[in-house]
């Protein structure tokens, strides 16, 4: 464009997920302003059903950013989860293990909650853009260009870009060739979450071992539940009529004077499992942050978690760096990688416990269900657990 840059911004931040979201308004505490650009719509970034549960560092970070209004008044505080196995349902209790607790609080509403704030303080947000690209990374003056909803096409001159656009966004191909090192594993098997118009039938999650495959009763709101089948990797939701969910839920879940609730199924969809790291997450002034980066599987409750630990690193990282101060920047991959990988494993070890491996000895399942008892009787174990689930920040 020989006319030169149509917007200036100190970071352009690409996608309207909870990292995109989150890091705006940690950038205006901090005085930066921002433009952020998301290729969907807002009704569609409101509606994606996902995760469903912060630790209680996300919380707090919520809360020192004036964002946890509602989430304060409808979140629901969790102090621990049930592990089912071999036929019987075991709590732990985290609170009594760790002092701290999870809240279950839907990432659809973190997600209204933080547009709804940028939006009533001005914040530049844009839905629905295309042709998103990023250019001159390795300048002090890198590029965001996007044709916005209106067809006009864009180019903002920025100080650092942020690339919060997921897995599968343009900021991550768009480090150089050869730079990024990328670990991943795909699990031979995938969950069937759905969002049912019902009660939920337990106070806390219930985490079942089974035979068939996992299952995981999650919660939404008082009325609302959510729950997860392990299925094939492969499997086709058109061949899970409702009924057939609800029979296989209550199959996994059965247990001697307990009832599940079955309601009208709002939504539902399959979704594989993966664990995959990309490193660094940083090139020259382009930072990636959430699952732009890397992804869990949902079994430990981490992207969403992650997602949000990353931005509060990096809104540091870029006061600094505008500031004239560059060592929180340099850091920020590595102070990141570390959290990442803790994490990684986590979710990992949490999924391999929990799940039938298709073609598996008998051996594999005596071992998930003497992990499952020692960490459901030790002590030291179920500490380990608890610690990991309710937000482990390695030291610094
Ligand atoms: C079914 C499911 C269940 C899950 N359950 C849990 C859970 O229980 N707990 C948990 O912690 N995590 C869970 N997760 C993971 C969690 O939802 C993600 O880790 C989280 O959404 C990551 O946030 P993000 O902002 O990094 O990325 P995203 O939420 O993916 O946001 C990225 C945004 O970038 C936009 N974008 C992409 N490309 C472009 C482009 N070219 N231009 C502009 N915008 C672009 C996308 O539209 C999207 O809005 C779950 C995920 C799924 C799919």
């Amino acid at each position: 464009m020989a006319s030169g840059p149509d917007l200036r911004t100190q970071v352009g931040i690409v996608g309207a997920g909870p990292a995109g979201l989150l890091l705006s308004h940690l950038l205006a505490q901090r005085g930066i302003d921002s433009v952020l650009v998301e290729d969907r719509s807002r009704a569609y970034c409101e509606a994606r059903q996902r995760a469903g549960v912060l630790e209680a560092g996300s919380v707090t970070l919520l809360r020192e950013a004036g964002l946890a209004g509602r989430l304060d008044r409808e979140g629901l505080e969790h102090g621990g989860i049930y592990l089912q196995f071999a036929g019987e349902r075991r709590h732990l209790d985290f609170q009594d293990l760790t002092g701290r607790s999870v809240t279950v609080y839907a990432q659809t509403e973190v997600v209204k909650d933080l547009i709804a704030a940028r939006v009533a303080t001005g914040g530049h947000l844009e839905f629905e853009v295309s042709g998103t690209e990023v250019a001159d990374l390795d300048t002090g003056r890198p590029l965001l260009r996007y044709t916005t909803r209106e067809g006009t096409r864009t180019e903002v001159a920025c100080d650092a870009i942020a690339g919060c656009d997921g897995f599968h966004g343009i900021c991550r191909p768009s480090f150089p060739a050869g730079l990024l090192t990328a670990v991943e594993r795909e699990y031979p098997y995938a969950w069937l979450g759905i969002l049912a118009d019902v009660p939920p039938s337990t106070d806390e999650l219930i985490y079942a071992h089974h035979a068939h495959g996992f299952a995981l009763h999650s919660l939404r709101s008082p009325l609302l539940s959510r729950l997860y089948l392990q299925v094939e990797p492969d499997d086709d939701i058109a061949a899970w009529p409702d009924e057939r969910i609800w029979a296989e839920l209550q199959t996994r879940f059965a247990l001697p004077g307990w009832e599940l609730k079955e309601g009208p199924i709002l939504d539902k969809g399959i979704t594989p499992m993966r664990s995959f790291v990309s490193s660094p997450m940083r090139y020259g002034r382009l930072f990636l942050a959430g699952d732009a980066a890397h992804i869990v599987p949902p079994t430990g409750a981490k992207g969403l978690n992650l997602a949000m630990s990353d931005v509060a690193v990096l809104a540091d990282a870029l006061a600094g760096l505008l500031g004239g101060d560059p060592r929180r920047a340099d850091a920020y991959s590595d102070t990141c990688l570390d959290r990442v990988w803790r994490c990684t494993h986590f979710s990992w070890w949490m999924t391999s416990m929990l799940h039938a491996t298709p073609g598996a000895d008998t051996m594999e399942a005596a071992l998930q269900l003497a992990q499952l008892r020692y960490v459901t009787t030790s002590r030291a174990a179920a500490t380990s657990l608890a610690e990991n689930y309710t937000g482990y920040q390695p030291p610094r």
